[in-house]
C-alpha cells in the first residue's frame, strides 16, 4: 500500500516535471511561461524528496530530507506567490507579502536544518505495513511546525486573495481561467488540512499536485474562453473603419455595422441600408455572382469620397448557400495620397506647372502621337535673375517665377505643352503654326517692369529649337533652344534666337576647345606671352604674362578664343596654375641673371578663388622656385571682388601680407562701384582701356580718368592704364600722375625671349 503511495508520488513529480518541459518547449515567447514553470519544477522537486523520506533507511537522513521537503514546499509557495504576481496583475499585494515572508521562510528553513539535531520541529517515526516494511513518516510534531504550517498557510492566502481580487474584476468570460485555479488550489489546501487535523501517517494531498500541474498549464497558456472569438469578431466588425454588411441565406441582414449605415445614408438618393442593398443586388451584383469588386465614388458634403466593395457568397462544405457580406472600404485618404504624391512628382510645387521629367515625358508623348504636326520647342531665361534673389530678396524671386509660369501657362492648350526646367528657365511644346513670336514677346514683356524698379531691369531671354530632328532626346531639344539664348544672353535688345546650324557649329568648335586641352596642356601648348609695362620714367621693369595657345594646327590662339570657354568649364584653374608656374620660373631665371628687379604680373580668373587655395599655392610656388612675392603681381578683377566681397576682401589681405603685390584689373570695365576703393586695400589700380578709347565726350572721359587717378593716389594706389595707343595718351596720363603704362604705344605682347632681349630694362622716351 505504501509502496503504491511511493510510486504514486513519483509519478506526480515527473508528471509536473514534464509539464515544465512542455511549456519551456511550446510556449517560451508566452511572459506566464517562466513564472509557470518555477512552480512546475519547485512542485516535482517537493514531491520526489518527500517520496523519498518516506523511503529513508534510518531515522537520521530521514530528518534531512522531510526537513528539506518543507524547505521546498516553502520555496514552491514562494514560486506561487511570483506566478500570482504575473497571473493575476496584483503587483501591489503579492510584492509587500513577500518582502515580509522572504524572513519567514529562511527562519523555517533554518529551523528545518537544524531539528535532525534538537528534534524541536518535529519527530519522525517508524511506520510498519502489514508486510513488515519499515516506512519513515512524521510522528509528532511541535510548536515550530506550526510556524511552518502557518507560514505556508499565511503565503497560500495571499495567492488566493490575489486570484479571488482577479476574479471579481475580470470580465466574466475571464472568470472561469482564474477561478479553476482557485478552486484546484483550495481543494489542496483542504485536503492538506485533513492530513494534519486527523494526523494521517502520509501526507495524501500531494498526489492531487499532479491534477493541479495540468490544470495550471491549461489555464495559463492554453484556454481560450468559450465564445470569445464570436465576441471579439462581433466587436472588431462594430468597430471597423471599414462597413460590413452579413446577409444570411434568406437575405436578411444578420449584421451591419455603423459605418456601412453612415456610407448609405450620406446618400441623399439611397438613403439607407435597405437602399443600398437593394440597388447592390439589382445593379451590381447578379444572381450567379458569387464574388467581386469594384469601386465607386461618392459625393458627400462636397467632397468626393471613393470606395471600394468587396461582395462575396460563403457556402459550407456540400456547396450550400449559407450567406453573403459587402465589405466597404473608404479609400478616400488613399487616393489624395496617391493623387498628392503623383502631383508633387510630376509638378513644380512653386509654380504648378509640370516639372522637368513630366514635361520631357508630355511632350515625348505628344510628339510620337502626332508625327505629322511641325513641332517648335520654346525655352525661356531671365536675364539677371540671380541678382533679383540677391537684391529683391527669395520671395520677389519666386513671385516673378510665379508670373512667367503664369504667361507660359497662358499659351497652354490640347496640342501646348509646357513646364518649369529649372531655376528661372521655363519650357513650351507648340505646334508651329501657334507659334507667333510678337505674342509671345508682348506676353513676356511684363516681366521686364514686373519688379517695378526703374534702376533695376530684367529681361526675358526666349530660344527656339524647330524639331526638324525627332531622334533626338527631349533634353537635348531643349538644350539647343537654351544654346539659342546663350548667343544673346548679355544683350537687352535681342529677344528671341533661333537655334540654327551656326550656334551648332559655335557650339561645336566650343566643344573642341574643350576636348583639345588636356593634350595642349600636356603637349606645352600654352606659352606666356610678355607685354611690357613701362614706367612714367620711361623704363621697363616687367610686365604682363598673357596666355597664346600655340595650336599646331591653328597656329597662335588669343585668349578670347578659349578663356571664356575655360571659364564656364572650371577647365581654367589648371591653365592659370600652369601660367603662374610659368611665370615664376621666368622670374627665378631672371633672379639667377642678376635682374632681381623685375617683375611679371599674371592673372587670376574670378573661378580660381572658388577653385584653388590662390594664397596656398602662390605661397608655394615661391617658395619652390626662390623668388622674392614682390616680383609676382597678381592680377584681380574688379568683377571677382564684387562677387564675394567680405570673402575676397580677407583674401586680397592674406595675400599682400604674404607680400604680393595686389593689382585690380580692368577697373572700370564693370559695374564699377567707387565705394569699393574705400574697402579694397590693393597696390595697384589697373585702368581699364576702355576710358581711353573714342567716345563723342572726350574731355568727360578724360575728366573721369583724372579724377580715378586723383583717387587712387590719395588712396596710395599705384596706377597703371592699359591700352595705352598713343603718344598723346601717354602725355596726359602722364600728366594725371598714371605711374605705368602698358599698350600698343609701347608693344604688343610678345615671345618670352624677345622680350628680355628687346625690352626688359629698357629705356623709352615718352616726352
Ligand atoms: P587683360 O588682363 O586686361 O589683359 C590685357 C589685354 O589687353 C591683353 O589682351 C592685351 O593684349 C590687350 N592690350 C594691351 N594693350 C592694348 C592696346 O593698346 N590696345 C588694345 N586694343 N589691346 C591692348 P589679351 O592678351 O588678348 O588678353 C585678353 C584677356 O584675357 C586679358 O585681359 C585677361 O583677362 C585674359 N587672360 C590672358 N591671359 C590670361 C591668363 O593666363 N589667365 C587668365 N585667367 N586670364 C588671361
Ligand atoms: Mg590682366
Ligand atoms: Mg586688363
Amino acid at each position: 500500500m505504501i509502496w503504491l503511495l511511493v510510486v504514486c508520488l513519483f509519478a506526480t513529480s515527473l508528471f509536473s516535471a514534464a509539464c515544465a518541459v512542455f511549456s519551456a518547449l511550446k510556449h517560451s515567447r508566452n511572459p506566464m511561461e517562466r513564472p509557470l514553470r518555477y512552480v512546475l519544477i519547485s512542485v516535482s522537486a517537493a514531491v520526489a524528496v518527500n517520496a523519498v523520506s518516506i523511503l529513508m533507511p534510518s531515522a537520521r537522513p530521514a530528518y534531512f530530507v522531510y526537513g528539506l521537503y518543507c524547505i521546498l514546499m516553502d520555496i514552491m509557495v514562494l514560486a506561487l506567490l511570483h506566478y500570482a504576481k504575473a497571473f493575476t496583475g496584483e503587483e501591489e499585494l503579492v510584492r509587500k507579502a513577500r518582502n515580509v515572508f522572504m524572513f519567514a521562510v529562511g527562519a523555517d528553513a533554518l529551523l528545518m536544518l537544524i531539528n535532525p539535531f534538537l528534534k524541536i520541529v518535529f519527530r519522525m517515526g517508524v511506520y510498519e505495513d502489514g508486510f513488515g516494511e519499515h516506512f519513515y513518516h512524521v510522528a509528532s510534531r511541535g510548536i515550530l511546525y506550526i510556524y511552518h504550517i502557518l507560514v505556508i498557510y499565511a503565503m497560500m492566502f495571499v495567492v488566493n486573495l490575489a486570484l479571488f481580487k482577479k476574479i471579481r474584476s475580470a470580465p466574466r468570460l475571464y472568470k472561469i481561467k482564474h477561478g479553476a485555479i482557485l478552486v484546484a488550489m483550495c481543494i489542496i489546501m483542504i485536503i492538506h488540512a485533513i492530513y494534519l487535523n486527523f494526523k494521517l501517517q502520509f501526507d495524501y494531498s500531494l498526489l492531487f499536485y499532479s491534477a493541479l500541474a495540468l490544470i495550471m498549464v491549461f489555464f495559463t497558456l492554453l484556454y481560450v474562453p468559450h465564445g470569445l472569438m464570436d465576441r471579439l469578431l462581433f466587436f472588431t466588425m462594430s468597430n471597423m473603419k471599414d462597413g460590413i454588411v452579413c446577409i444570411d441565406n434568406e437575405g436578411r441582414v444578420v449584421h451591419a455595422n455603423r459605418t456601412v449605415k453612415d456610407y448609405s445614408e450620406a446618400d441623399i438618393d439611397i438613403g439607407s441600408l435597405d437602399n443600398q442593398l437593394q440597388k447592390w443586388f439589382t445593379e451590381d451584383i447578379t444572381q450567379d455572382c458569387t464574388e467581386r469588386t469594384w469601386d465607386t465614388v461618392r459625393r458627400i458634403e462636397g467632397r468626393d469620397h471613393y470606395y471600394h466593395i468587396d461582395f462575396m457568397r460563403i457556402y459550407d462544405g456540400d456547396v450550400k448557400y449559407l450567406g453573403c457580406f459587402f465589405l466597404v472600404h473608404d479609400r478616400t485618404e488613399e487616393y489624395v495620397r496617391y493623387y498628392t504624391e503623383k502631383y508633387r512628382a510630376t509638378h513644380d510645387m512653386l509654380t504648378g506647372i509640370y516639372n522637368k521629367e513630366h514635361f520631357f515625358e508630355r511632350t515625348k508623348a505628344m510628339l510620337d502621337e502626332n508625327p505629322d504636326i511641325h513641332y517648335v520647342i520654346v525655352c525661356t531665361d531671365v536675364k539677371n535673375f540671380k541678382l533679383v534673389n540677391d537684391v529683391f530678396g527669395v520671395e520677389a524671386g519666386d513671385r516673378m517665377l510665379r508670373k512667367i509660369a503664369e504667361i507660359t501657362a497662358s499659351f497652354g492648350g490640347d496640342d501646348v505643352v509646357y513646364g518649369r526646367l529649372s531655376g528661372d528657365r521655363f519650357a513650351m511644346c507648340m505646334p508651329k503654326y501657334s507659334f507667333n513670336e510678337r505674342e509671345i514677346l508682348s506676353k513676356y514683356s511684363v516681366v521686364d517692369s514686373f519688379l517695378e524698379n526703374a534702376s533695376f531691369k530684367t529681361h526675358i531671354h526666349i530660344g527656339v529649337y524647330e524639331v526638324t530632328d525627332r531622334s533626338l532626346r527631349i533634353p537635348i531639344m531643349c538644350d539647343r533652344a537654351s544654346l539659342a539664348i546663350k548667343t544673346i544672353k548679355d544683350s537687352y535688345q535681342n529677344s528671341v534666337a533661333y537655334y540654327d546650324s551656326e550656334i551648332r557649329k559655335h557650339f561645336m568648335s566650343e566643344q573642341k576647345v574643350i576636348s583639345e586641352f588636356e593634350s595642349a596642356i600636356a603637349n606645352g601648348q600654352f606659352q606666356p606671352y610678355i607685354q611690357p609695362q613701362i614706367s612714367v620714367g620711361g623704363r621697363v621693369c616687367g610686365g604682363e604674362a598673357l596666355v597664346r595657345w600655340i595650336h599646331p594646327h591653328e597656329g597662335l590662339i588669343p585668349p578670347s578664343k578659349f578663356i571664356p570657354i575655360f571659364e564656364q568649364t572650371g577647365l581654367i584653374s589648371r591653365l592659370d596654375k600652369l601660367m603662374w608656374e610659368l611665370a615664376c620660373r621666368q622670374l627665378s631665371i631672371w633672379k639667377m641673371e642678376g635682374r632681381e628687379e623685375s617683375y611679371l604680373s599674371v592673372n587670376i580668373s574670378p573661378k580660381d578663388f572658388y577653385m584653388l587655395d590662390v594664397c596656398g599655392t602662390m605661397t608655394s610656388l615661391i617658395e619652390k622656385y626662390n623668388i622674392p612675392p614682390h616680383c609676382l603681381h597678381l592680377e584681380i578683377t574688379e568683377s571677382a571682388v564684387m562677387d564675394e566681397p567680405q570673402q575676397q576682401l580677407r583674401l586680397i589681405g592674406n595675400l599682400r601680407e604674404a607680400g604680393f603685390m595686389v593689382e585690380i584689373d580692368d577697373f572700370g570695365s564693370g559695374y564699377s562701384s567707387l565705394n569699393m576703393l574705400k574697402e579694397l586695400d590693393a597696390d595697384v589700380l589697373k585702368i581699364d582701356m576702355g576710358f581711353l578709347e573714342k567716345t563723342d565726350h572726350p574731355e568727360r572721359s578724360q575728366t573721369i580718368l583724372k579724377m580715378i587717378i586723383g583717387l587712387a593716389k590719395s588712396l596710395e594706389m599705384e596706377v597703371i592704364t592699359e591700352g595705352v595707343e598713343t603718344k598723346e595718351q601717354a602725355k596726359f596720363l602722364a600728366e594725371y600722375g598714371c605711374d605705368l603704362y602698358q599698350g600698343y604705344f609701347f608693344a604688343k605682347p610678345m615671345r618670352v625671349s624677345e622680350f628680355e632681349n628687346k625690352y626688359l630694362n629698357a629705356q623709352f622716351i615718352i616726352r
